[in-house]
């Protein structure tokens, strides 16, 4: 393009590929805030699609309303105004209507509100209706449709957008709705036919149609299906492109099963293994002495046992005459492993070496050169271990644990090193198979479903507000046994906008109160990370007998003297998220506890209720997939990993089964996409997985 479009006096020709800085009605401030939305081009805006719809079907009617029900509702705004309470609390209170009747809503601690909603707007509210001097609403969500005029639009479907600070919903909807006729005619259909047919989905132009603007929520749905299905559809085809590749490239290591070193540790266990590591164990064998390389996910809930299947595994290549190396995504969780296998290992004659950035220069060194011999080595670290600098004379196999807490970077760096080693990677995030197998393609999946005998059930309960004090009693009375206990708050600072107390400020106030003759610890994201390190060895060690933690205790950690889990608000974690925290005591033979503490509203008790009556951290993961979704089972993106904008590989199983057999349909036919009829599928590609072409040979 010859001119600069800002220059252009007559209307510039808007394309896809247009910067949204461009587009009529953004300046500076809102291209930045498009910008926070993944929105940069004009063609991502197409792609920024509705989170939720509205229509009569999914809208009370305001007189229907009880206290008690959770509802939406839609209202113009007949008054407003702020009201002081006592306690210094300042409250932005509406009153709106619609035709049947009048409601009152209300936003505690939200006085800001008085200069974004005006009298005349109309507000979609949803909420749970409570009892309060008559019916009121304290929104959980709201969105402002604006004046009137400009409101619902008469019985149309309302399209409700992810919006962000500097960006209303409304301003998303605006954008859209006026660019949307210029945009969709230059849209080209990314699929071949064939696939579009086996999908059952509409075609691409007229998808982005039903999503933005549909006639019924029931097309938006189908549009939205249609979005869905080319997601899960590149992430298959990835996927087998990468293992194809995998496989191509490189045979892996026959290990004989020699039984010389697996059965010594088998004899010197002070404990049988379970009947579900005995299995895993034979699946990993299996494929270890096959020439096929491994790369199998051990699945197992907190605590069923998996560091030592990796052990087993490891003195399997070991005793072929090759290296092992276990990288742990912390550097306690790595000591840790260091010294259970140290311990294990020592009848055995067997020094595992330790790496991580904690090493002295010289420490290093002799590190180094152990593992430049090329000799049986057990060479145990984190990511240290996958630095350029550390070099594997006969690197053989590799078990990643908290693999989730890695880059996929890191993991095949890892798995880059030495002669294609056999790679184990290792999950406490108990996830459903087919998740799994989306989120990782063709990786065989081992799953320890039983936890080693003897194990005390933790006792789980949930405790109002109003017994905050005996239940602190109660943790000082495990102390006064000499256990230890962990209090875990969700936050790491006082947010402005929150009334939450922070771990820091619960911290000083239970360091000087309560337990004010106790060691007290604090631990939280904010801390550098050899601070970190201090504080929870201090707390391995019994130097502390009681740490106050943001959910940075999460992983692995095993403190068997912990007795203690006391949870704050609890509403605010996800429930695999909480049974990660519960797993973090139980582990020594003591009876242990789990206390979720404060009081939560109706739904949220519902909700960890699930939690209270199980320990089963599979049923748990499923049960918080259906209440949340996948993105906040891992409570954290997995950095580097495609992800999802539309699609939900649980919810859209169907989908996702079709969307596995066309990328087979698709890479049986064209294994390079080099067809003109892959063209589109290669853009696709291309603009989203920006390393995702290297995976097929480019020209
Ligand atoms: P996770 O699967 O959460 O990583 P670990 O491997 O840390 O679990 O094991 C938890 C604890 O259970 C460790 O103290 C370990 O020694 C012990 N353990 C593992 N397997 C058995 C078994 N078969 N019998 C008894 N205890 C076991
Ligand atoms: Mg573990």
């Amino acid at each position: 393009m010859a001119a600069d479009p800002r220059r252009t006096p007559a209307q510039p020709k808007l394309s896809l590929d247009t910067p949204v800085t461009y587009l009529k009605g953004v300046g500076p401030a809102r291209a930045q805030a498009l910008a926070k939305l993944g929105v940069i081009f004009a063609r991502d805006l197409l792609y920024h699609v509705p989170h939720r719809y509205e229509d009569a079907s999914t809208v009370s009617r305001i007189a229907d309303l009880e206290a008690g029900m959770d509802g939406t509702v839609i209202g113009k705004v007949v008054s407003k105004g702020v009201i002081p309470t006592r306690k210094g609390l300042r409250i932005f209170q509406a009153v709106v209507k619609d035709a049947s009747g009048m409601l009152e809503v209300s936003w505690p601690g939200q006085p800001f509100l008085d200069r974004t909603i005006n009298k005349g707007d109309v507000l979609l509210l949803a909420g749970t209706v409570r009892f309060f001097h008559g019916r009121q609403l304290q929104p959980r969500e709201f969105v402002n449709l604006g004046p009137e005029e400009q409101g619902t639009g008469g019985g149309r479907v309302l399209s409700v957008y992810p919006a962000t600070e500097g960006l209303s919903f409304r301003q998303i909807r605006a954008l859209v709705e006026s660019h949307l006729d210029l945009l969709l005619p230059q849209v080209r259909e990314t699929l071949p036919p064939d696939i579009l047919k086996l999908a059952g989905v509409p075609p691409l132009p007229e998808a982005l149609r039903m999503v933005h603007r549909p006639t019924s929520i029931a097309e938006a749905l189908e549009g939205r299906a249609r979005l869905a299905f080319e997601e899960l559809l590149c992430v298959h085809v990835l996927h087998r492109r990468a293992n194809a590749l995998a496989r191509d490239k490189r045979d892996g290591i026959a290990f004989a099963n020699r039984r010389q070193l697996t059965s010594a540790l088998k004899a010197a266990l002070p404990f049988e293994l379970t009947g579900a590591q005995t299995r895993a164990l034979r699946e990993i064998v299996m494929d270890m002495t096959s020439d096929r390389r491994m790369h199998r996910l051990l699945q197992g809930d907190v605590g069923s046992g998996k560091t030592i299947v990796a052990l087993f595994a490891s003195l399997l290549a070991m005793e072929n005459g090759w290296q092992a190396a276990v990288m742990a995504p912390t550097e306690l969780l790595a000591e840790q492993h260091f010294r259970t296998f140290s311990r294990l290992l020592e009848p055995l004659g067997i020094r595992p070496v330790l790496v991580t950035g904690r090493l002295s220069a010289r420490e290093r060194r002799e590190a180094a050169a152990l593992m430049e011999q090329p000799a049986p080595l057990l060479v145990v670290g984190t990511h240290a271990l996958v630095q350029e600098a550390t070099q594997f004379a006969r690197l053989g196999f590799v078990a990643i644990d908290e693999q989730h807490r890695f880059g996929v970077e890191q993991r095949k760096a890892l798995g880059a090193k030495g002669h294609a080693p056999d790679v184990l990677l290792m999950s406490a995030t108990p996830i459903p198979r087919s998740l799994a197998l989306t989120l990782y393609g063709d990786l065989d999946v081992s799953i320890l479903d039983e936890k080693p005998p003897g194990r005390q059930p933790i006792t789980s309960a949930m405790r109002p507000e109003s017994a905050r004090e005996r239940v602190l009693q109660f943790v000082e009375s495990e102390l006064q046994k000499g256990r230890q206990a962990y209090v875990v708050y969700p936050l790491i600072d006082e947010s402005e906008k929150s009334d939450l107390k922070a771990a820091t400020i619960a911290y000083a106030e239970l360091a000087e109160g309560p337990f004010a003759s106790r060691r007290v610890g604090l631990l939280h994201g904010r801390l550098p990370g050899d601070e970190k390190d201090a504080v929870m060895r201090a707390f391995r060690d019994g130097e502390l007998d009681l740490l106050v933690a943001t959910t940075v205790i999460e992983v692995g950690i095993d403190v068997g003297n912990a007795t203690m889990m006391l949870i704050e608000h609890p509403e605010r974690f996800g429930l695999s998220q909480l049974h990660q925290l519960r797993g973090r005591v139980g582990r020594g033979g003591e009876q242990s506890y789990c206390i979720l503490l404060g009081d939560v509203g109706q739904e949220a008790a519902e909700r960890l209720q699930t939690f209270v009556g199980t320990e089963d951290g599979f049923e748990i993961a499923r049960a918080d997939l259906r209440l949340r979704g996948m993105g906040d089972l891992f409570g954290e993106r997995q950095s580097g990993e495609p992800t999802f904008r539309v699609a939900d590989p649980l919810r859209d199983e169907e989908l996702n089964l079709r969307a596995r057999e066309a990328a087979d349909r698709l890479l049986t036919r064209d294994p390079e996409l080099t067809a003109p009829e892959s063209q589109g599928l290669r853009n696709v590609l291309s603009t989203r997985y920006a390393r995702a072409l290297d995976l097929f040979r480019v020209g």
